[in-house]
C-alpha cells in the first residue's frame, strides 16, 4: 500500500480545489438546470411508465414555412404532438395556432420572445397564454423555459402562475443541424418508455427536422412505441396516480 503525504501547501490547494468544484456542481444542480445533464426536481421531463409511449414536442414555432410541413406529416401519420409556441411567433401566425388546435395537438407556452434570462417571466408567460387563448379558446398549462434553463425561484413562480415546467428527456439535437440521419439516430439511440422528445419547428430553418420527422415516427412505431401529447403521457404516469 502506498501512502500519499501532501505538503501543507498542496493540502490547502487540494482542499480549495475540491471546494471550488463542489461549489460549482452545487450551483449547477440547484440554480441552473441543463436538462440533458441534470433532471431538476419539480419539472416534468418524462413519465414513469412501463408502457411504450412517448411524446414528441416542438419548440420555437409556429413558423409560416416549417410548421405547416410538420403538421402535414403529423396529419398523414395520425400523430398528435405538443407545440411549445413563442408568443411573438404565435401573434404573427394565429391561423397556425388555430390549425394546431383543430388537428388535436396540444399547445404549450415557450415564453414570449425567448429571453433566456426570463426577466419578465410571468408577464411573458401570460402574454403568450393570451395569444393562444384568443386564437383557440384554450389556456396553456405546460411551460417550457427557453433553453430549458430554470432556477428554483422561476420554478416556484411558474407553479404559482398555474403552469407546470416541462423539459425533455431525449434531445434530438436538431438545433445543431447535424443532418437528417443523425437527428433520427439521436432520438432512437436515447428513447425509452415515457420519454419526452425535443424537436423544433421554428426559430430558424428547420428543413432537417421536417425531413427527419417521418423516419422518426416510423422508427418509433417499428420499435413498438405509440405517440401521445404531453397531457396524455401524464395520464399514464404512475408517479401521478
Ligand atoms: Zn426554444
Amino acid at each position: 500500500m502506498r501512502i500519499y503525504v501532501l505538503s501543507r501547501r498542496k493540502l490547502i490547494l487540494t482542499v480549495l480545489f475540491l471546494f471550488t468544484v463542489g461549489g460549482f456542481l452545487a450551483i449547477t444542480q440547484h440554480s441552473l438546470t441543463i436538462p440533458s445533464l441534470v433532471r431538476a426536481p419539480g419539472t416534468y421531463y418524462m413519465a414513469n411508465t412501463q408502457e411504450k409511449v412517448v411524446a414528441l414536442t416542438f419548440d420555437d414555432g409556429p413558423d409560416p414555412i416549417d410548421t405547416p410541413d410538420v403538421l402535414d406529416i403529423l396529419k398523414d401519420k395520425r400523430v398528435r404532438a405538443t407545440f411549445f409556441v413563442l408568443g411573438k411567433a404565435a401573434e404573427s401566425n394565429p391561423h397556425l395556432l388555430k390549425r394546431l388546435a383543430k388537428e388535436g395537438h396540444e399547445i404549450g407556452n415557450h415564453s414570449f420572445n425567448h429571453d433566456y434570462q426570463q426577466r419578465h417571466l410571468v408577464e411573458d408567460m401570460n402574454k403568450t397564454d393570451q395569444v393562444v387563448f384568443t386564437a383557440t379558446g384554450n389556456h396553456t398549462y405546460f411551460y417550457r423555459p427557453p433553453g430549458g434553463f430554470v432556477s428554483k425561484n422561476q420554478l416556484e413562480t411558474t407553479k404559482k402562475n398555474r403552469h407546470v415546467v416541462a423539459l425533455w428527456s431525449v434531445d434530438s439535437k436538431d438545433w445543431r443541424n447535424p443532418g437528417v440521419k443523425q437527428i433520427v439516430d439521436n432520438v432512437m439511440g436515447d428513447v425509452f418508455p415515457g420519454a419526452i422528445i425535443l424537436l423544433h419547428d421554428g426559430g430558424e430553418k428547420r428543413s432537417q427536422t421536417v425531413k427527419a420527422l417521418g423516419p422518426i415516427i416510423d422508427n418509433l412505431r417499428a420499435h413498438g412505441y405509440r405517440l401521445a401529447t404531453l397531457s396524455e403521457l401524464r395520464t399514464l404516469d404512475s408517479d401521478l396516480k
